[in-house]
């Protein structure tokens, strides 16, 4: 052993440098021995120096990101209760990260879903169709409440359909035709015939009109003749076909009502093939019908 200071280090230091493996093993061996007191030494100096343990730990990360991502996967696994505690206790915090990370990676999380989709696409149709027949409730709530923010999609689909299947349509128009005629019974007919205008404000079109009952059949049987408390007549009006599909949709869109919303398809064709018909731009009655309408439900 070499006597001077100087000498001394010398000494270790090329002693440390030939036999680097031997004593790194060495000291693992010790701390795998003594993993309790190692530990403590650990918590301790995590204790006296937060900021140093905390930059170790990031660069650590950093450096290895997979071991880290397993790492915390595994972690997760094994404490399931924390996690959800962790989650339920700060959901409004992990929302908005949940929401910011969405809009950073919108078109990655959109490619992978289309991926995604069109992979599994047999699987997912079918689940979901299960789903519906388990829960025709909550499917029906789901498929109403897509359509009231989607109108215009709803719109487009409707007219795709229509324009793909034109006889399946024209077959499903003759039905309904007869089940709802333009002016079923005699007492109708000749309402219509006395009345050869459009009822509604200001509009006085006089083709193809219908007879639309205010009170409704379904909900009051007792006046389908049109006798309202004994009046004659006064449960009747007549209305354009653009008018008739007017009432049914703001009726639908602004009460929220179901039996309203299963005509529309129907009337819309009735009203475009009528448009069609007699020039009328469908433009125009789009804005028009865009006025009746609360502005948050256009713009939507
Ligand atoms: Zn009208």
């Amino acid at each position: 052993m070499p006597q001077s200071n100087e000498k001394r280090k010398k000494y270790f230091k090329e002693y440390r440098a030939k036999n680097r493996e031997e004593l790194r093993e060495k000291a693992k061996k010790s701390r795998m021995k003594n993993r309790e007191k190692e530990r403590e030494r650990h918590r301790k100096y995590r204790e006296e120096n937060p900021e140093k343990a905390r930059e170790s730990v990031r660069n650590w990360r950093k450096k290895n990101p997979e071991k880290d991502r397993e790492r915390k996967a595994k972690w997760r696994q094994e404490n399931p209760e924390y996690h959800r505690k962790y989650r339920n206790e700060h959901l409004e915090k992990i929302h908005a990260h949940e929401k910011k990370s969405r809009t950073k990676h919108r078109e990655r999380i959109k490619k992978s879903k289309a991926v995604y989709y069109a992979k599994y696409r047999e699987e997912l149709l079918e689940k979901s169709k299960k789903w519906r027949k388990a829960n025709p409730e909550k499917a029906r709530e789901s498929s109403r409440n897509w359509r009231k923010a989607n109108p215009e999609r709803v719109r487009e689909t409707q007219y795709k359909w229509r324009k793909a299947n034109p006889e399946v349509y024209a077959a499903i128009d003759a039905k309904a035709r007869r089940k709802n005629p333009r002016a079923g019974s005699v007492i109708m007919t000749k309402y219509r015939r006395n009345h050869r205008e459009c009822e509604w404000s200001y509009c006085e079109q006089t083709k193809s009109l219908h007879v639309h009952h205010i009170l409704s059949k379904s909900k009051y049987p007792e006046y389908v003749d049109g006798n309202y408390h004994g009046r004659t007549g006064n449960n009747f009006i007549c209305f354009c076909p653009f008018h008739h599909f007017a009432y049914h949709y703001t009726y639908s869109i602004k009460r929220n009502d179901d039996k309203h919303e299963h005509s529309l398809g129907l009337l819309w064709f009735q009203a475009e093939q009528w448009a069609d018909k007699n020039k009328i731009s469908i433009e125009d009655l789009e804005i028009e019908l865009a006025q009746m309408l609360p502005s948050k439900v256009i713009f939507n």
